[in-house]
Formats: C-alpha cells, structure tokens, sequence
C-alpha cells in the first residue's frame, strides 16, 4: 500500500508520484469520461500518489476541478486540486475551501491562473481580487482555524487541514524575472507553501537551480520537477509561447521535429526522455515528479517509473542530455564546471546591465517620495496635518481630484485607494500589470515581457530595474504587499497613507514575515 501524499513528499526515500489530468470544458464529455478512466486504472494501480487536476487551464473554463477532485477521491486515490485566483475574489476562495475540507480534499496547488480568455471577441472580467500568496496566507490561517470578529466578539473557525504547494518558474530569460521569481517564492514558502512544483522546461542545470535557491535560502522544502511528456504539437506551441511560462527553445523543437517521422510518430522516444528526466530528478534530490502531457495513458505512467528508476544510477550523464537552455538566458548560481550544474555561488548580479530602461517618471517618484512621503522629513508631518484637517471636509473631494491629475499621468493611477506604487518602485500593479500582482510576477512572463500585454516589459522587470539602479532590488524581497483593500476604491490614496488607513500602516504580521525572510536570506 503505498503513503499518503503527504507522508511520500516528506519521505525523502521514495519518489513522490503526482500525474495530472486535465478534464477541459463540458460535462459528460470525452475528455471528462477519458480523465475518470485514468483516474480508475491509477486508482487500481497503486504508484501515482495523487492526480493532479487542473484548474481552468490556459483561462478558459472548464468541470470545476474541487468537484472533479470529490469524485477522484472517492475511488480511492488522492487528488491535487489546482486553486487559481484568476476568477474568484477572496470570499469565493474562502467559500470553496470549506466546500473541499467538507469534502476531505486537502491537497492544494495553488497558482495565479492563466489570464481568461476572451471568446468569440468577448472576454471575462478577471478577477485576481488575491496573489498566490496572500491566498497560502488565508489557507495557513484556515488551517490554525480563521478567528474573525462577529458583532458580539471573535470567532474561531473549525481548523482545516490542507496541504499546499505553490509553483514557481526557473525557466526564465532575464535576471529581473528570475530573481523576482525567487523572491516570490520566498514568499510563498512564508506564507505557508509546503511543497513546491517547478514549471516546465528542458535545462537540467535550470532544474538543479531551483533546488539549490530553496536549499540555500529556504531549508529543506519538497520540490516535484515538472516531466511533461512533449508530442511535437505542444512542442510548437510551447515554442511559439502560446502556453504560457513552458519552455521549449528551437533546438529541441528542432529535435522532436526530427522524431516525430518515426513509424510511432515519435512516442517510443518522447516516453524515454521522460524516463530519463525522472531519473535525472530523482538523482538530483528532486521529492517526486508532477508527470503532464496529452492523451497520455495509465501503463505508459509506469513505464515512465519503472524505466525512470532503473537509469537513475547514470542520472549524471543522462542530464548533458537535457541542455536546451533560453539562448543568453540568465543563471543565479555560477555553472559548475564538473557537473554542468550549478555552484552554490550567486552569480555577481551588480555587473549585469539593466533589463529595463530607468526613465524620468521613476527620478521624479524618489525625489517626491523623499521630500513627502518619509516619515523623517517635515513635509511628512505637514501633509499628515492636512490630510487630517481635510478627511470629512468639503475640500476633500479636491484633494482627491489634484493627486488622481497627477497620479493618472505619471502613472495610469486605477485611483485604488490602497496605493503600492512605492512597494513596486512605482510602477502601478493595479494599472500596469493585468493580473494586478503586488508581491512578484506572476509565471507567464517570456523574455521579459508580459504574458498578457506581450509589447509590454512585466511591470516586475521594471520594478527590479529601477530599483537596482540604486542597488535596492531586495525591497521586493520579503515584505508581503495585503491584497487591495476595496474599500478604500475611489478615495484618496495620499489621505489613507497619511491616515494609516492603507496596507503601509504598521502591520505586526507582516515586519514578523519580513523579519523571517531575512533571516533566511542571510544563509
Ligand atoms: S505584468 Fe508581469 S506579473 Fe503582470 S501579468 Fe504580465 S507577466 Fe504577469
């Protein structure tokens, strides 16, 4: 019989198996009835610890996959529920995560979500009201019982018994996107992500970075590696970036393009690169492996096991075969020489040029922010003053207009209420980033640029640029931006920094988080 989910990924002898499923859009459709399939030889076959079922993936809906998990766990296997904030607000959250502790679903991953698609010209609102962070944060807090305050007094909440992971890319180009990456992970394992998954690419070395950043900075947290079983068509895709965050550079596109000639169309071989990636991982410490890709069947997830652990013993050879790197792409360790991997060395960051041009706007917002916004300076107290001198007052409602002039053309200001521009080096998260991210980016970043907006830098390799400028790049590490506070939309943002009503008032849980952080950099 094998371990719980849980119990393998804390078993540091076993290989931990996750094999996802993606049912898609209907009901009682193929793909639905195919993923139920699965999920019954799984079931019966005893090796895949938890199936992990995904979560309206490229932003297009689907079988809500908490049901899905319901009726998986009834036939005597785990699931892995993906959980994104893409279109739900934090009530909703709350709401379907009592539906899955009811339901006794407790493995979560938790992701920000694909961008919605829009369809037949259409697109949905999307929601993401909380980052990937902020909702590990309210699951942590479910899981010691969510205290709230009810008219007569606190309220405890029953605790939940979840267990979370979170999910972060080494595969990225640029130093801005994959520090900041890093940064957010911090983060994440801060706020209470117990196991983590890595995106999908083909760079050993990248691979073994990810491990080496939680060893260095974060101690001993499980890690399942992302083996996806490439078929030429999502090859191509993933070539073109129309999946987003998954990698695949020409030469292995090139490669499979090769195989895919064969008698088979390639399968025989896309089934042993995913054996040898497994060995691969499993030799370089890897907890278990999250096993993705189309159409694939039950026998050949054995396959990928059994042949796996055999060549694990050669899994330093075999990984100069996974050398498929982002042409220039950026390292945070220095390379090891004998192994190909990486030194437990960051790579010296300050030499690097820049991602992201500085620009004026970013100037005038240090020098404005220095002469108002700190609190050691007189012209601190002097707004202070006046934001309290006109809080309920007729002239309020002119203030608000002369700093929404200012801030809707320095920055597209959303007029939020609950600023973080001076948290994100001033570029707006709520106007500039269309997932509205305020702790790090979000995975779908390609070269630096927005996996929405794809003309646009990722407000976050701006944000990293001008900060390190000034050599203050690890302002975005650590401290937990809250999720916006809408109750403060359409007011005075100046008035609520001044009045301690923002996220910027002092916040106990969150200089403790920050503290922790640090002290975990310093390692
Ligand atoms: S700006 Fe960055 S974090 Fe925001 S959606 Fe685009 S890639 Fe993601």
């Amino acid at each position: 019989m094998k371990e719980t989910f849980q119990n393998s990924l804390n078993n540091k002898n076993e290989m931990t198996i996750a094999w996802e499923l993606v049912p898609g859009r209907g009901a009682r459709e193929k793909s639905q009835e195919s993923a139920l399939k699965a999920a019954e030889e799984a079931a019966k076959g005893d090796r895949v610890h938890a199936l992990t079922i995904t979560d309206n993936p490229g932003g297009n809906p689907a079988i809500l996959a908490d049901y899905l998990g319901m009726e998986i766990l009834r036939m005597g296997i785990e699931p892995l529920v993906h959980f994104s904030c893409k279109d739900k607000n934090r009530y909703q959250m709350e709401s379907q995560l009592y539906a899955l502790n009811r339901a006794e679903v407790n493995n979560l991953l938790v992701l920000t979500g694909d961008y919605p698609e829009a369809l037949e010209g259409r697109r949905p609102k999307p929601v993401f009201d909380m980052d990937s962070t902020h909702t590990l944060e309210l699951i942590t807090k479910m899981n010691n019982g969510l205290e709230v305050q009810g008219r007569k007094g606190p309220i405890k909440y029953h605790p939940t018994s979840f267990f979370t992971g979170a999910a972060v890319s080494p595969f990225k180009a640029t130093e801005a996107e994959q520090v900041t990456q890093y940064f957010k992970l911090e983060k994440k394992v801060a706020a209470g992500a117990r196991f983590i998954v890595t995106q999908l690419g083909y760079d050993a070395r990248k691979f073994h970075e990810v491990l080496q950043f939680l060893k260095v900075h974060n101690g001993d947290i499980p890690v399942l590696g992302n083996l996806y079983i490439l078929s030429y068509s999502a090859a191509k895709l993933m070539n073109q970036n129309q999946i987003p965050g998954c990698v695949v550079p020409d030469k292995l596109l090139a490669k499979i393009e090769e195989e895919k000639d064969a008698s088979d169309k390639g399968l025989e071989k896309r089934l042993l690169r995913a054996a040898k990636m497994y060995a691969v991982m499993k030799g370089m410490g890897f907890s278990g492996v999250h096993i993705g890709g189309h159409n694939i069947k039950y026998h050949q997830v054995e396959y990928i096991i059994d042949k796996g652990e055999e060549l694990s013993i050669d899994w330093q050879d075999l990984a100069a075969e996974f050398d498929y790197p982002i042409p220039g792409g950026f390292y945070y360790f220095e390379k090891d020489k004998a192994s190909g991997l990486n030194t437990t060395k960051p790579v010296n960051r300050e030499k690097l040029p820049l991602n992201a041009p500085v620009g004026i706007t970013y100037k005038i917002s240090r020098i404005m922010h220095s002469i108002f916004f700190d609190p050691g300076k007189p012209l601190y107290r002097a707004m202070k003053y006046l934001s309290k001198a006109l809080d309920g007052s007729i002239l309020e409602r002119p203030f608000h207009k002369l700093e929404l002039l200012l801030k809707v053309g320095l920055y597209d200001c959303k007029d939020c209420g609950d600023c973080a521009l001076p948290d994100t080096g001033y570029v707006c998260p709520m106007s500039q980033c269309p997932k509205n991210q305020r702790n790090g980016p979000c995975g779908g970043s390609n070269n630096g640029f927005c996996e929405v907006n794809p003309d646009r830098q990722c407000i976050y390799v701006r944000a990293y640029s001008r900060l390190k400028k000034y050599g203050e790049e690890e302002q975005l590490r650590g401290t937990q931006i809250p999720a916006c506070n809408w109750d403060l939309y359409q007011t005075s943002g100046w008035k609520n920094f001044y009045l301690g009503r923002d996220h910027a008032a002092a916040c106990p849980v969150d200089k403790a988080k920050d503290k922790k952080i640090k002290e975990l950099a310093q390692h």
